[in-house]
Formats: C-alpha cells, structure tokens, sequence
C-alpha cells in the first residue's frame, strides 16, 4: 500500500492506479532558456527514484515530460547572442541531458515540444472558445475566462480575490477579468508565429501542458508532478484548461504531487542574487551520484539547502556506500572463483564462525523498512538510512572475514549473495552505482607473483643479514595493508 500527499485534497492518501499494471506520469520539464539549475533538477531526480520503484513493484511506467521550447526568454536569449530560438533551445536541452545523464536520470518515454504540439494546442484552445470559457480579442490574443469555471482555484485552494491581492497583477482593459490567462498571444513583429484560426501567434504558457498530457496520457492519469513554485498559476490554469475542454472535473491528474524549494546557502536561489548553481557547475566539483544521493537524502516535499560544506559530507557518506558495493562484488567475485571459503587454521580454534546468517536476517528486515519508507510518500531520506545501516554491517563482516576473524562456511557464500542481492535491489531504486569509472581489476594471480618476489628479496637480505633492508620491507608492506607472517613453512602474506 502506497501512500502519498496529493497537493488537490492537502492530506496523504492511498493511491489508487487508474489501471491495474500501469502507472502515468505527467512532470513539467524546464524552459531551455539557458543552463539548467540544481533547483530545477531536484524534481526529475524525485521522479525518477518514483518511476524506479514503481518499475521494480512490477508497473509498467510512462513518463512524460515537456521542453517550453519556445517562449519570451528563449526569444529574449535569442535576440541578445544573436541566434534563433530553435538554437538556443537544443543547445540548452542538450546540457540537460548531460546534467541528467550524469545524475542516472532515465529518459523519458517522450519529451514533448511546444513547436511540435501546435495542432493539438491550437485545437484545445478552439474547444475552450466553443465551451464559452475562452475568449478572443480583436489584436487576436485569446485568453481564459476565469470566472467561467467555478471551479477554478481548486488547487491551490485560493478564491479570486485573494489570488489578485497576491498577484502583480497588469492592467488590462481588454481582459474581462484581472485573472484571465492567455491562451494564444497574437505575433509581435520579429518573433516567431504559428499560424492559426485565431491569427498569427504563438501558445501561452500554461496551455502546452494541458495538450501535452492530453496526446500522450489521455484525458485521466494517475501523477502530475513539479516543483511547489508551480502550483499556482501553472498548474491551477493546467486544471482549468484541461477540466473545461475534456467537460469532466474529475478528469486530468488524479494525484499531485510537488517537492519543495531548493536553497543555497540558506537563501531562496535567484540568479539575481548570484547564488545561481547550474548542475553543469557543480558536476565539475562533486561526480553526478553524489549529487543525486544529496537530492534524495531529503524527503522529496521538504525544503533542501544545498551547500558545498554539506555536498562534502554526502561525498563522504557516498563513499561508505560505494565501500560496501566494492567489498560485496569482490565476495562475489571470490564465490564465483571458489576461493571465498577458506578451511581454518588448525591453530585457531577460538576463531568465531561465520556471522553471514545474522547479516541476512538484518538485510531482509532492512529491506521490508525500505519498502515501508518509500511506500510512506517516497521517503527516500528515510529509505537511505536503511541501506547505510546495512552497509555498516556488511562493512564489519567484511573486516572480519579478510583479517581472518571469521571463517565463512559453504552455505555462507549463498547467504552473502543474498545480503548482496538485498543491497543492489536498494542501490538500483536509489540509482546509485551505475556510473562508476571502470576501475583496473586486480588480478589476484599477478599480485601473488609480485609478493613471491618481494618476500624472496627480503629472504635474501636476511640472509645475507641485511636488516634494515629486510625490516623496510616488512614495515613498507605493512603501511600498504599487506601483513608478513614467518612461520616454520615459510613466509605467508595477508591483507591487513
Ligand atoms: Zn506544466
């Protein structure tokens, strides 16, 4: 059972899927006016840590997510370098990808473009006009008639007159109301129009959204997704719009789900204030999962500050994680190559016995509590703490095991895989470890060539009673975690 907060009814719920094995996904996407910034890429992290564990719950999932690809900033940005808009955009949706690439993003089943969703935009728009809740003027603006649907104001649980006391609002004799939102905004000279029933123009905003999910997702769908700066005005007109073209006011999304602000330094981001961290930047400084572990070590509708001082102790924190995912796959590697196992020395009998039977037990229960937090509306800060409580063990056994503390039986290779199996099943819902450096291997065959001639030069030197060559040795080894054991046998070596 999953519940979530639904930002329409202001409580958590139990959500219900529209249907039985898929789940639909609408996430406003950004405006590619320019570099993407960590603010705006906290909700597509979010989701896709959502679009994860629905996948891994057995769903089929379909996400859409938009490109304004058009708009006054794109054509502002456009004028100042020079260019058009169509450039500035795929230059600025190009950087997106990277960012998102390197933050284990998944794509989305289709990113829809204003440019390219005209005609179901234009005829949402002509729809709104015949119901009676659109209107055109002469210049061949056409706006939403606000006080046309009763319901507006659903979402963000406003009443018109509040929302204007709000507002800035723009004097416009025209409009029939102060609230009154564009639909279509007739071509100024020199920008970019699209042809239409109602002249020469181009979309306002909030329309595209409302088209977008009606092509792709029909006209119910289970989220709507975005940040919490978008519930009012984009989101409430996204209802109205929708709601009064399709004639039913149930239809549309049926959840709504918003994170919350992201700050840095503690202050609200503008890029009027300077403190305007694009994730291109901060890729530079910290690598793409520990960014995206930072993101998600916050529930998803709690305020998050970003800070390097904080990102430091992520990195830090990653780290551990990253520690157990190495340790696992080399007791992996070691099961698969028969040498995990070893028969114990006669002489230690007091050595304990192996404790991988306690390690599962505790992966299963962290596990079921991961489950428990994400199911508690995505807690992933929570469902985190679990896999780091996990790693501490797994850490520990591993220890144990290569200083030779404990001994593991047959049926404990079986056991590890599982504990291991358990971790990557948390990793792979996070989406963490998919974008490690391939690191050199290290070829057990060669290092215990390299230790036979490093033990017989120091063999040597003692013979030839050369101490301090043959202490350096020891000593040096030491310092790298490689331990000399004498024993009447020979010369063993160990990791430390
Ligand atoms: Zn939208």
């Amino acid at each position: 059972m999953i519940q979530v907060y639904n930002t329409m009814t202001k409580r958590k719920e139990i959500f219900k899927p529209l249907k039985k094995d898929e789940i639909s996904i609408y996430c406003c996407g950004i405006t590619p006016n320019k570099s993407t910034h960590i603010g705006n890429a906290r909700p597509f992290v979010v989701w896709d840590v959502i679009r994860r564990y629905f996948a891994k719950l057995g769903y089929k999932v379909r996400y859409i997510q938009n490109f304004t690809d058009v708009d006054d900033k794109i054509i502002a940005a456009a004028n100042k370098e020079n260019s058009t808009w169509q450039e500035v955009s795929a230059r600025n949706i190009k950087i997106y990808f990277q960012a998102m690439d390197a933050l284990n993003v998944r794509r989305a089943d289709f990113y829809p473009k204003v440019s390219e969703t005209m005609t179901e935009i234009i005829s949402m728009i002509e729809t709104l006009i015949n119901k009676g809740y659109a209107y055109k003027l002469d210049n061949g603006d056409v706006y939403y008639s606000v006080e046309a649907n009763k319901n507006y104001g659903k979402l963000s649980g406003r009443k018109l007159e509040e929302m204007m006391a709000g507002a800035r609002i723009e004097v416009d004799e025209r409009k029939r109301h102060p609230m009154d939102f564009a639909l279509w905004k007739s071509a100024k000279e020199g920008e970019p129009f699209w042809e239409s029933p109602f002249g020469k123009g181009r979309p306002g905003w909030h329309i595209e959204c409302s088209a977008m999910s009606l092509k792709y997702l029909g006209e119910k769908f289970d989220f709507h997704g975005g940040g919490a700066d978008l519930i009012f005005p984009h989101h409430e007109n996204e209802i109205a719009q929708s709601q009064c073209a399709i004639g039913d006011e149930n239809s549309f999304a049926q959840y709504w789900l918003h994170n919350g602000f992201l700050t840095i330094d503690n202050q609200k981001m503008s890029s009027s204030e300077g403190n305007f961290f694009t994730v291109e930047d901060i890729l530079k400084k910290f690598p793409g999962e520990v960014v995206r572990l930072f993101l998600l070590q916050t529930q998803y509708r709690s305020p998050l500050d970003f800070a390097d001082t904080l990102m430091e102790n992520t990195r830090t924190a990653y780290n551990r994680l990253k520690t157990s995912y190495d340790y696992l796959n080399d007791i992996a590697k070691r099961i698969e190559a028969g040498t995990f196992v070893k028969s114990k020395p006669e002489k230690s009998a007091m050595i304990t016995l192996s404790q991988a039977g306690g390690l599962v037990e505790l992966a299963e229960r962290l596990m079921s509590s991961f489950e428990d937090a994400m199911n508690d509306d995505f807690n992933t800060a929570l469902a985190i703490s679990y896999m780091f409580e996990l790693s501490r063990d797994v850490n520990g056994y591993y220890n144990d095991y290569i200083s030779g503390k404990i001994y593991p039986r047959g049926t404990d290779a079986f056991i590890m895989l599982r504990v291991r199996e358990i971790f990557m099943d948390m990793a792979s819902i996070i989406g963490i470890f998919e974008n490690i450096p391939e690191e050199k291997a290290v070829d057990d065959e060669l290092v215990n060539k390299l230790m036979n001639i490093i033990i017989s030069i120091r063999q040597d030197a003692r013979s030839a009673k050369n101490w301090a060559v043959a202490d350096k040795i020891r000593d040096e080894l030491k310092t790298a975690g490689i331990i000399l054991e004498d024993t009447p046998q020979g010369v063993n070596w160990k990791n430390a």
